[in-house]
């Protein structure tokens, strides 16, 4: 498997790590949007985001989305990501690319811009369970950080890396969620969080060949172990049925206008682009079974 996550916990057991590899992932979702270098910085960190938090929160059938309602030009972005750690996702404005910073990387914090970051985990229950907060950097990664110690009160730290080719390929994509478990002394955490600060730049160890376990042995010291090795990938679920269900909630008048003005319909998946074709005969049918509802 090329994109994997890995999950180790440190010698002492007080502190967990996911570490996550995702450049064919990131790819897949660059492929499908064509997006250009700030919006696949956003949509590729954001993407990690989700499959790291995935990793570390759910379980069985369970999914997340994300949300990175920010003002600045990428606009929107929305992450789905499931216990499977399959994970789907889109931007709003595909093709922003902006001025890099000084230091040569692409500008993230202002292709976000202001907001909010929300996160909705839908665990099986009645309600699903949203948390937000304000964007507090707009790097992505210290916002997850944030919502995870203030909405959460997990203390953690996040690192997400995607590095966009000239020509605007996918050149690496990875990051890593630690999460101070209640046991946690603060020396171990200072300790642990000066090893991050030491870390090189996520993306050129990446380039360079760095694997997830290389990450956390880096991270929580040789002495880690680790537990678990999943393979991660871009998935998305939608079909045309699933899209049939949409237009079933219309209302009578929306689909007779579909039917009568547009002698059909064509649904598009934000989320992978797929496009779903619905011709007048399947919107009658739609709208037959609509009014058979009504009736009884
Ligand atoms: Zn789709």
């Amino acid at each position: 498997m090329s994109d994997y996550l890995i999950k180790a916990i440190d010698k002492t057991k007080n502190l967990r790590l996911l570490t996550v590899t995702a450049k064919d992932l990131v790819q897949e979702a660059q492929t499908r949007h064509d997006t250009w270098s700030a919006s696949s910085a956003v949509l590729g960190r954001s993407l990690v985001a989700g499959v790291l938090l995935a990793g570390a929160e759910l379980t069985d059938k369970e999914e997340l989305t994300v949300r990175l309602l920010g003002n600045g030009p990428v606009g929107p972005t929305v992450i789905t990501a499931q216990a499977d750690l399959t994970v789907k996702g889109y931007v709003k404005n595909p093709h922003i690319a902006l001025p890099p910073r000084e230091d040569g990387h692409i500008d993230v914090k202002k292709a976000v811009g202001q907001g909010w970051l929300e996160v909705t985990k839908d665990l099986g229950l009645k309600e699903p369970y949203t948390g937000q907060v304000p964007i507090v950097s707009g790097e992505i990664a210290e916002d997850v950080a944030y919502y995870l110690t203030k909405s959460e009160q997990i203390p953690s730290a996040v690192g997400l890396s995607v590095f966009v080719n000239p020509n605007n390929t996918i050149g690496e994509a990875g990051g890593f969620m630690l999460q101070a478990l209640p046991g946690a002394s603060e020396s171990l955490i200072t300790k642990t969080i000066k090893h991050i600060d030491d870390l090189p730049a996520l993306s050129t160890s990446f380039l360079a060949g760095m694997t997830p376990e290389d990450l956390a042995r880096k991270i929580l010291g040789t002495d880690c172990k680790i537990l678990a090795k999943e393979p991660v990938a871009w998935k998305c679920d939608c079909s045309k049925e699933k899209y049939a269900e949409i237009l079933e909630t219309l209302k009578v008048e929306q689909l007779q206008s579909m039917i009568d003005e547009d002698h059909g319909a064509e649904l598009t998946c934000n989320f992978c682009g797929s496009k779903y074709h619905y011709t007048e005969a399947e919107l009658n049918a739609i709208l037959g079974k609509k009014k058979e509802d009504k009736e009884y």
